[in-house]
């Protein structure tokens, strides 16, 4: 690991207007940025350890917890502190019966000690586990040397997406935890240089495009504050399944996370977020459209889930992915028609 300065602090302006103070550019990535926020670190201290990233400078926020770490469920939804770590979000008897999703989608990710350190935030900002992004052998890799190549494309692409996929970049997007915010609608607090701002979660995280090294909205300084699911009557029926290669601490090959309103069992509401199979949380608007105002059935949810991947761009090592998208997707849609609320 190269040397780096390390710094605390506790209070989340101060965080910011520290790192402001480096030298910023709206066309530098945040994860490239020369300062880092350092929560639980369980992405960012590995990246660090394979020399995949560098910061000249790491500031420690877990002095905001006691203001950033809060779980607040109301009438109106729940609101998440970006630096609640990802065990105490799932073990919420709130979170577990209204949003079974995110719990779901929560505990559905890495380890228990894992879980214990990780944040909201760091979790929905953690970085591909593409092997030749984190494997710095490989100079072909336009996320972490842009403009070099992607040694994917023809390489070992197995774990790669389907969705989103651009001739730069096919890495998947790895988390869990933000295909439940998509399906949910979350929106995103984020406390920039600039001041406060809120989001659509949707619109977070980008597509590669011709930028893969770019991966969100996210300036450099900026710190999530906290994420906010509206109320609805498709929250307490719904749901994250994951299709992975074994059932504890690995990552998603196909996934989907599913929120349903029925009345008299006619979908009067539904969300659909697919991961595993996308470069950035996937919503799938196509597939939801095909189900409104019908009962669920496989048939119709199969119709869905064709929909949902008839964009999808293969590679030689994926193209099981988009089978086993449309079969999870189905899965999702039955167990979830099929829940007691
Ligand atoms: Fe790099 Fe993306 Fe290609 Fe992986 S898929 S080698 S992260 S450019």
């Amino acid at each position: 690991m190269r040397p780096f300065r390390f710094q605390r602090a506790n209070d989340a302006a101060e965080a910011v207007s520290e790192a402001a103070h480096m030298p910023l550019s709206t066309e530098l990535a945040q994860t490239e940025a020369a300062t880092q926020f350092l929560a639980g670190g369980t992405t960012l201290l590995d990246l660090m350890k394979l020399d995949v990233m560098h910061p000249d400078r790491l500031i420690d926020i877990n002095g905001l917890s006691a203001r950033h770490a809060e779980i607040r469920a109301s009438a109106s939804g729940l609101r998440l502190g970006g630096l609640a770590r990802m065990s105490d979000v799932a073990g919420q008897a709130a979170v577990r019966r209204d949003y079974p999703v995110i719990a779901q989608s929560l505990e559905m990710a890495a380890s228990p000690q894992l879980r214990n350190m990780a944040t909201l935030s760091g979790n929905v900002l953690q970085r591909t586990r593409c092997p030749y992004f984190r494997d710095v052998t490989w100079k072909a890799c336009n996320k972490r040397n842009p403009g070099s190549g992607c040694a994917a494309m023809d390489g070992v692409n197995r774990r790669h997406a389907v969705l989103g996929v651009s001739d730069r970049c096919i890495a998947a997007y790895p988390g869990d935890f933000a295909q439940a915010l998509i399906a949910l609608d979350a929106t995103v607090e984020i406390l920039g240089p600039a001041g406060a701002i809120t989001l659509p979660f949707a619109e977070l995280h980008r597509e590669p495009g011709t930028t893969p090294h770019i991966e969100t909205r996210l300036a450099p300084g900026a710190l999530i504050t906290a994420f906010t699911v509206p109320a609805g009557p498709w929250t307490r029926r719904s749901l994250y399944l994951k299709i992975r290669d074994r059932e504890s601490y690995e990552f998603a090959l196909a996934s989907a996370a599913v929120a349903l309103d029925l009345q008299q069992g006619i979908v009067k509401t539904v969300r659909i977020a697919l991961g595993g199979v996308a470069t950035r949380p996937w919503r799938a608007h196509e597939a939801e459209d095909l189900l409104i105002g019908h009962a669920i059935d496989r048939a119709r949810a199969y119709e869905a889930a064709r929909a949902a991947f008839a964009s999808a761009q293969p590679r030689e090592g994926n193209r099981f992915k988009i089978e086993l998208g449309r079969r999870t997707l189905v899965r999702a849609l039955m167990q979830a028609a099929a829940m007691e609320t």
